[in-house]
């Protein structure tokens, strides 16, 4: 396979420009091609001279990440299928709320997830390995290019654990700021909870948004469901983060996943006004995603609103998440999972 392009910032463009023996105002062109306009092959680059392009054609491809599925739904969701260099698949969703001009794309940080969840699709598949700097890149480029729209908004939710793979986490949301133009108050990256991932973000106060994945303050019921609890019990991981939001001066997301009769009653909602009492931070509650790989169940109406109301009470900002891509594979794992011929059990 030839070199890709896709994820080189200007500076490693000219070099690989000079070499082909082309100005620094033809990497400019390619650079632009690339993280402005969305070109989806170099001829769509018709401001560089036909001879070069056949020049790139040649001995370059602008993404050797494909895309491999795409579905979209009745209220505009999408869920991309990406099938990397090694054969490996990943996924990304593309959202887009009512009233509102953000286009979210929610991406992947690794090919599966070791984490094992039980409520979660992704877990199902099991571990690959983690994506590089440039895979992660592609995810938005690819995006991108097949809409023609432009992303305004990153969250690291797909597969994935990023705080286990931020060696390319961290240089990739560099790209995003610099090359996608995607500024740091528009990317989240979201955590089950990697103490010694949070302490590295503390230190390098990081500004993008942190969300954790709490989904229940309770350490039996959290346990049962999120084996990262043995590990990190989710009252170090609070203490953690209140540390950060010390030196970032950013609020954490809590993100609550209400899934019915498991985390969803008026206890657990009190349970969890105690725990983030201290903690500057948004709470985002998240209606469960129903899949056929998981017998999880959506809550009902009024158990969600009783939770809301009881940590309104409590002064913190809640949203509920609208729900998305409900006649879709659009919870994360599930497109990957209908290619996977081991992931049902
Ligand atoms: S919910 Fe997130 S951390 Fe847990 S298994 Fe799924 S992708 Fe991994």
């Amino acid at each position: 396979m030839a070199n890709s392009l896709v994820g080189k910032n200007l500076e490693e463009m000219r070099e690989i420009v000079a070499q082909l023996g082309g100005s620094n105002f033809r990497a400019t062109q390619i650079y632009n091609g690339i993280y402005l306009k969305s070109c989806k092959s170099f001829d769509e680059m018709t401001d560089l001279p036909k001879a070069f392009r056949e020049q790139l054609n040649e001995q370059y491809v602008l993404s050797d990440v494909i895309l491999k599925d795409k579905q979209v739904s009745s209220d505009g969701t999408m869920k991309f299928l990406f099938e990397l260099s090694d054969g490996n698949l990943t996924e990304a969703v593309l959202m887009r709320f009512d009233n509102r001009a953000n286009l979210t794309a929610c991406i992947s940080s690794q090919v599966g997830c070791p984490m094992g969840c039980a409520f979660c699709a992704t877990a199902k598949l099991g571990f690959k390995r983690s994506l590089k700097t440039d895979e992660i890149l592609k995810q938005i480029y690819l995006i991108q290019a097949d809409t023609g729209l432009k992303v305004t908004n990153i969250v690291f939710m797909g597969q994935g654990e990023p705080l286990l793979n931020l060696d390319n986490v961290l240089p990739a949301i560099d790209r995003l700021r610099e090359d996608f133009k995607i500024g740091s108050r528009r990317i989240t990256v979201s955590t089950c909870g990697i103490i010694p991932g949070i302490r590295k973000l503390a230190e390098i106060k990081f500004q993008p948004t942190v969300a954790i994945s709490l989904h229940s303050p309770n350490h039996e019921v959290r346990k049962s469901v999120m084996p990262v609890e043995t590990k990190y019990p989710i009252k170090d991981v609070i203490d953690e983060l209140r540390k950060l939001t010390v030196v970032t001066g950013r609020r954490v997301t809590i993100e609550y996943i209400l899934i019915k009769g498991l985390n969803d009653s008026p206890k657990e909602a009190k349970e969890l006004c105690e725990l983030i009492s201290k903690l500057k931070c948004n709470v985002n509650l998240i209606l469960y995603n129903e899949n056929e790989y998981c017998s999880y169940k959506k809550p009902d109406r009024n158990a969600v609103l009783k939770f809301k109301c009881i940590v309104e009470a409590s002064g913190k900002k809640v949203t509920v998440r609208l729900e998305r891509g409900a006649d879709i594979d659009a919870a994360c794992g599930q497109l990957s999972s209908k290619y996977s011929e081991n992931s049902k059990k």
